[in-house]
């Protein structure tokens, strides 16, 4: 197996050859063809990215222990953690909501903050052991499901929600919940995965420094000078795989078998196998499990003097009826519209790549891109629940309880999170690519 230098890549959206150029500091080149940034310059990223790891495992810490808000009512004081919201989902009976609300809160900000800091300090001595390159890929793969920023937004709404009930003060938690946001946003931003994978060790145990890529010549089967992009040139074309974690490029010998990465050791896939077939699957289960999501309750308020069970839709008119209508729009949007537009839309992406469309291809890929942005904050009302739930307990004067759409709609988050991230954008393009070869 043969490696390319890290100038020359494919780009992950599309599958287009291209070499890099050298970039000016914060400089960034973008792929002609789909718009997706191939690489950018980040000056002292791992030293920058390392100081606000630290920052951001203190805050962490403090993030956790301390209380989110407080509620005080007829002489009752009561207040939570965002531990303590997900003990009460548990208690309540709804133990699979738990775990998932303790996973986006706690647990994969804790494992992306935790494991990034590992790898930061690792990698200040090169080469740096092996290990470190599979805790960064562990790291990338908690990072979607690490939802502070939406669990901040949920955190939000509950407090309006609870605001007519009972006096809520907003805890230091939450301003640690606010400083978190920020942190692990500078992070992304000013992290650069490729200068990690330059310093770790090989995966087939050669050293990176002494690691022999292949001569320009040597690049592009019949094009002798390739300083320049080539064009028009795909990795499927000239029977290059892309490796889809530390993104080297490598010519296996048999395409139908690519094995592993050389460098990380990840299974390389020229395309990601059965991708129709999967993404098809989880969408259809998604959409089964939006009907009861809408349908069943997601709390129930009971008080001496009435009971009342709310579903989302209820819930969105509650909200608006108490005057704070931009919450229940984006209350509204968040649980309503996106799940249902997120369905609709990679339902759209499989059916045109099936059809081998060439048409609106650019739309196509942003349209992908979209719905991998806004599928997380869709979570919203899951984290409104607990967080409603947790406070609220003033029995006999009141309580509130989570509802069996909870559950139901969690599913579908989660089901078109997967969805998105199981379907493979270079498809979109190789109906192009390929048109010639397949009609042979
Ligand atoms: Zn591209
Ligand atoms: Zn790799």
């Amino acid at each position: 197996m043969t490696s390319f230098p890290q100038n020359i890549v494919a780009c992950p959206d599309c599958d287009l050859l291209q070499h890099i150029p050298a970039l000016p500091s914060g400089g960034k080149a973008s792929c002609p063809r789909c718009g997706h940034t191939i690489a950018s310059s980040k000056p002292d990223s791992l030293d920058r990215t390392l100081a606000l790891a630290v920052a951001a495992a203190i805050v962490l810490i403090i993030a956790n222990v301390m209380p989110l808000m407080g509620l005080s009512a007829v002489g009752r004081q009561a207040s939570t953690t965002i531990l303590g919201g997900v003990l009460k989902m548990w208690q309540n009976g709804h133990q699979i909501t738990a775990v998932l609300v303790a996973f986006c809160t706690v647990l994969a900000p804790t494992v992306y903050i935790g494991f990034m800091l590992t790898v930061l300090l690792a990698v200040r001595r090169t080469p740096a052991p092996f290990w470190a390159g599979t805790l960064l890929r562990m790291a990338e793969f908690n990072q979607p499901w690490a939802m502070v920023e939406v669990m901040m937004l949920g955190i939000l709404v509950a407090l309006i929600k609870i605001a007519d009930l009972a006096t809520v003060i907003p805890g230091i938690g939450m301003f640690a919940v606010g400083g978190l946001i920020v942190l692990i946003a500078a992070m992304t931003v000013s992290f650069d995965s490729q200068e990690v994978w330059r310093r770790i060790w090989w995966a087939d145990g050669k050293d990176p420094q002494s690691v022999a890529f292949l001569k320009p010549e040597e690049r592009v089967e019949g094009r002798t000078e390739s300083s320049e992009p080539p064009g028009d040139l795909t990795g499927i074309k000239l029977g290059l795989v892309l490796c889809e974690v530390c993104g080297l490029l490598t010519r296996p010998a048999d395409l139908a078998e690519p094995g592993h990465c050389p460098r990380c050791g990840q299974e390389l896939e020229l395309r990601r196998h059965n991708m129709i077939q999967r993404t098809w699957a989880l969408l259809i289960a998604a959409t089964i499990c939006y009907i009861p999501a809408n349908l069943l309750p997601v709390m129930g308020t009971t008080t001496p003097t009435y009971a009342e069970k709310d579903t989302i839709m209820s819930g969105v008119v509650l909200l608006y009826a108490h005057g704070s209508w931009p919450l229940a729009l984006i209350v509204f949007i968040a649980s309503v519209m996106i799940p249902m537009a997120k369905i609709a839309a990679l339902a759209y992406l499989l059916i045109s790549v099936q059809f081998r469309s060439i048409r609106n291809r650019e739309e196509r890929i942003r349209l992908y891109r979209l719905v991998e942005f806004v599928g997380r904050w869709s979570m919203l009302d899951v984290f409104v629940v607990t967080f409603v739930v947790a406070l609220v307990q003033l029995q006999p004067l009141m309580s509130v309880e989570p509802g069996a759409g909870v559950l139901f709609f969690a599913a579908v988050v989660v089901l078109t999170m997967l969805a998105a991230e199981s379907y493979d954008p270079r498809l979109i393009w190789d109906s192009s690519n390929n048109k010639e070869e397949k009609n042979d």
